[in-house]
């Protein structure tokens, strides 16, 4: 394959799998012929000449001006991830969080309404909460799993349903199905933060989302190196945000492209390799005594487990488990462990262990907290790639002082 074969690549990768998107999609090679993906680590470019500056900063001749606005690096990631997710395009971002607040600042305008899941990731809720306030955006909270308070909640006001699926740490399934039809009949958009999914296991867009949402800081680089990313759904969404994207600044940085497109390549083995293990370590932490309940959506009396069957092609690697007693006890199997990594990050190769109550969601209130379960015994953990008997045995050590 030749630099310039690239329409034959793309006409033989139009039918292809996700693993070979995940390693051919989206390459774009320099004159060099280099066969790994290069990494463009330049802010800015040269033209020829001064008409090929004018015409490129006039936009009547494409091609690159300033990384702020283009990066091949980082459109290499854009178009593999897309392609992935099956989305038109993609918009990638300095973080997740930036990828959320793009959205938002491109889609939404003073006296708009957002209809979120109360189980979102912990600075989301910061986010909506306290800064789109700010600028008169309002937001509902309501349970994920009850499609009768989205639909209550949903004014003339609302733009955007805002959700996770599975939810942070009890896993709760989500019914795209039916809250993209929701979403439809009132004329809103539906977001699907996919971070604990990603493409492998859930493609939101197939079940009518209309935009996805990615912290690539997760299991898209999973490694646990760099902050990214990411914004996906059709283009005419995605020219809005990479419009604000391209004037507020928060661009995803070329190096952190490049790991992330690395860290595509290996996504599919991955997952599968994440959701391989917590399945078993779910079912062995079942059988401990000093276990009360395990939440994971690959168990069988899990409340979305048949959901999940349907919409996702594995359970994922995040799971957590309520031990018995208090915060004493949850706290002592986190400090008896040697090997695990306490720590609030997931996705990463190396299996991480974190007390949700005291950390993650230590800012919400003690009413809060109990209303999306987050107990003082629960446990999450955000298994890795080590191998499951060393990963048992080091929660055992604590488990077994109980
Ligand atoms: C981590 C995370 C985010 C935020 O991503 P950053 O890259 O840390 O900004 C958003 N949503 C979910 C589900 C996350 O786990």
């Amino acid at each position: 394959m030749s630099a310039d074969d690239d329409t034959s690549l793309d006409r033989a990768l139009r039918d292809a799998g996700l693993a070979t998107l995940a390693v051919r999609a989206g390459q774009i090679r320099s004159p060099e012929g280099e066969h790994s993906e290069a990494m463009f680590l330049t802010s800015s470019y040269v033209f020829a000449n001064a008409a090929e500056a004018a015409a490129r900063f006039s936009g009547e001749q494409p091609g690159n001006v300033y990384s702020r606005y283009t990066n091949p690096g980082v459109r290499t990631f854009e178009q593999r991830i897309a392609a992935m997710e099956g989305a038109e395009q993609a918009v990638a971002t300095s973080s997740g969080m930036a990828a959320i607040l793009s959205t938002c600042m491109a889609l939404l305008k003073t006296g708009d309404h957002i209809v979120c899941s109360r189980s979102v990731f912990g600075t989301t809720t910061v986010l909506f909460n306290k800064f789109m306030a700010k600028f008169g955006v309002e937001v509902s909270w309501v349970e994920l799993t009850d499609l009768k308070a989205w639909e209550d909640a949903i004014c003339a006001e609302t733009r955007l349903l805002f959700l996770e699926t599975p939810s942070n740490p009890l896993c709760e399934v989500a019914d795209l199905t039916a809250l993209a039809a929701l979403a439809k009949k009132h004329g809103v958009l539906l977001v699907v933060d996919n971070c604990f999914c990603t493409p492998v296991l859930q493609r939101p867009l197939e079940w009518g989302a209309d935009i996805i949402i990615h912290s690539a800081t997760k299991y898209l680089d999973g490694q646990g190196r760099c902050l990214g990313g990411v914004v996906l759904g059709r283009a005419e969404l995605m020219e809005e945000v990479l419009g604000f994207v391209r004037s507020a600044g928060p661009t995803m940085s070329p190096f952190n492209a490049w790991v992330f497109t690395k860290g595509l390549e290996t996504l599919k083995l991955r997952m599968q390799a994440h959701s391989a293990s917590a399945m078993e370590l779910a079912l062995w932490l079942q059988q401990q005594p000093a276990v009360e309940k395990v939440f994971y959506a690959g168990l069988a009396e899990h409340p979305g487990h048949d959901l999940a069957r349907q919409q996702q092609s594995a359970f994922g690697g995040v799971l957590s488990f309520r031990v018995k007693g208090g915060r004493e006890q949850a706290w002592q199997v986190l400090d008896s462990t040697r090997m695990l990594s306490l720590t609030a990050n997931l996705g990463d190769a190396k299996t991480t262990i974190i007390h949700p109550a005291t950390t993650t969601h230590g800012r919400l209130s003690d009413e809060d907290k109990m209303q999306v379960g987050i107990t003082e015994n629960l446990i999450r953990v955000a298994v890795g790639l080590e191998d499951i008997a060393d990963i048992k045995a080091d929660l055992q050590r604590g488990l077994s002082a109980l």
